[in-house]
């Protein structure tokens, strides 16, 4: 397999050559799962003001260190209003939860700690006097200035990918515009004689164009926008014309499938040829060996192989992570640690078998999807993930644990 490209090499090479994109300015409440392109450091302090935890009567602590106690009731104070006058010795204030505690008093009382009775009917009125049934030591039940922050720290790190608790802070610091790392934009082309769109019927020789659907799929998962065309048949014409739409979309990648193994290759590779600089490297990996990579005028064109399981494997180990990267997220792929329930062969190529996945005590069993034909599309649809044998062995022995990608988080696997 010395002629091949290992798969790491090749994930090195296309990752060179990919920048996270720069911002864009979005209005927060579009902003759930972006990527925050600057840090954000509080200017205020939050709550900006003390205030009540509890619907009860601000105190002076100094006046309820003996209980029962009798306290003037000078004022009420609802949630957004803000106190006028300070608090004086023997005077109590009704508060609501969240409103701001009056210069003076110090505590909160809640109001199940009082006897204060209210004539029925007319329990909007204010008391003239309210008893403290139950002591409160200063700071009871009052929430200080800069509890859940200080101004001048830094609350979310630039890269972040913002979640409603993320969004809840910027909405806090009264953040309405917040810079995010733009959406990848990514044409997804297909190209060949026998493809028909899943609109049209099928006709003899014809099949419908799975990749143009499963990889705009793919991009939208990331979070990037698929930008599709029309497909094309194999003629050098039809190929030039719609490699030329791709790159009038000024897209952020190109991504064609089919047309990279031999046959149509030298239709697509003239086109390619003619528009920059693009690498057909046969790598170390199945299902997918045949792959380009390269740049058209500026523009990341990722070349993947026509079978559909070929298209979606070679997409998750070598588009993903550029999309990720462009995206300005971590680039990273959540895998497991798997037994193998059978024993399996391998060719000595990098091989993503497709497996289901199954939890036995502490550990999780892995088993072939059964056929792994690279155009059976079943076997991806069933598999829980791809189970990576290493390059360079022939025979895997059952009880063998191998790594897993996973489809689906650890949790969802029983
Ligand atoms: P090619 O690379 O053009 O030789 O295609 C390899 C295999 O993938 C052939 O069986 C094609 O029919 C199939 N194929 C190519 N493109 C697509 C597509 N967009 N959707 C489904 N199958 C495809
Ligand atoms: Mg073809």
């Amino acid at each position: 397999m010395a002629d091949l490209l290992n798969v790491d090499t090749a994930l090195e090479q296309i990752l060179a050559g990919i920048a996270p994109l720069d911002a864009e300015t979005l209005a927060l409440h579009n902003a759930l799962g972006r990527v925050l392109a600057a840090d954000i450091v509080a200017d205020v302090n939050i709550p900006p003001f003390p205030n009540s935890s509890m619907d009860g009567y601000a105190v002076r602590a100094a006046d309820v260190a003996q209980v029962p106690t009798a306290l003037q009731l000078v004022m009420d104070i609802p949630a957004g209003s803000a106190p006028a006058t300070p608090l004086l010795a023997g005077q109590a204030a009704r508060i609501m939860t969240g409103a701001p505690l009056p210069a003076g008093a110090d505590a909160i009382i809640p109001v199940e700690n009082t006897d204060t009775r209210f004539v029925p009917g007319e329990e909007s009125a204010l008391p003239s006097q309210v008893t403290v049934l139950k002591t409160s030591k200063a700071g009871d039940y009052v929430r200080p200035v800069g509890e859940d922050f200080h101004a001048g720290h830094r609350l979310l790190a630039a890269g972040r990918v913002l979640r409603p608790q993320d969004i809840g802070v910027l909405a806090a610091l009264g953040r309405a515009l917040v810079p995010v790392i733009r959406q990848p934009r990514i044409v997804v082309l297909s190209s060949g004689d026998e493809l028909l769109d899943a609109h049209e019927p099928l006709t003899p020789g014809k099949i419908h164009d799975v990749n143009g659907y499963t990889l705009a799929a793919s991009v939208a998962q990331l979070g990037a926008i698929p930008l599709r065309l029309p497909t094309a048949s194999d003629m050098l014409e039809a190929i030039r014309a719609l490699f030329h739409a791709a790159l009038a979309q000024q897209p952020n990648a190109i991504i064609s499938s089919a047309g990279v193994s031999v046959g149509s290759f030298d239709l697509v590779r003239t086109v390619l040829a003619e528009l920059g600089q693009v690498n057909f490297w046969k790598i170390n990996l199945r299902p997918g060996k045949p792959l380009a990579f390269g740049m058209l005028q500026g523009v990341p064109f990722f070349g993947l192989p026509g079978n559909p399981v070929s298209a979606l494997v070679t997409f998750d180990v070598l588009v993903r992570p550029a999309l990720l990267k462009m995206s300005g997220k971590p680039v990273s792929t959540p895998t497991a640690l798997a037994v193998v329930a059978e024993p399996l062969r391998s060719d000595g190529r990098r091989s993503y078998l497709r497996v289901t996945l199954e939890r036995q005590g502490e550990k999780l069993v892995a088993r072939s999807t059964g056929t792994q034909s690279s155009g059976a599309l079943m076997s991806m649809v069933r598999a829980d993930g791809l189970l990576i044998i290493p390059e360079d062995i022939y025979e895997v022995a059952a009880g063998t644990e191998l790594r897993v990608r996973l489809f689906k988080s650890l949790e969802e696997i029983v």
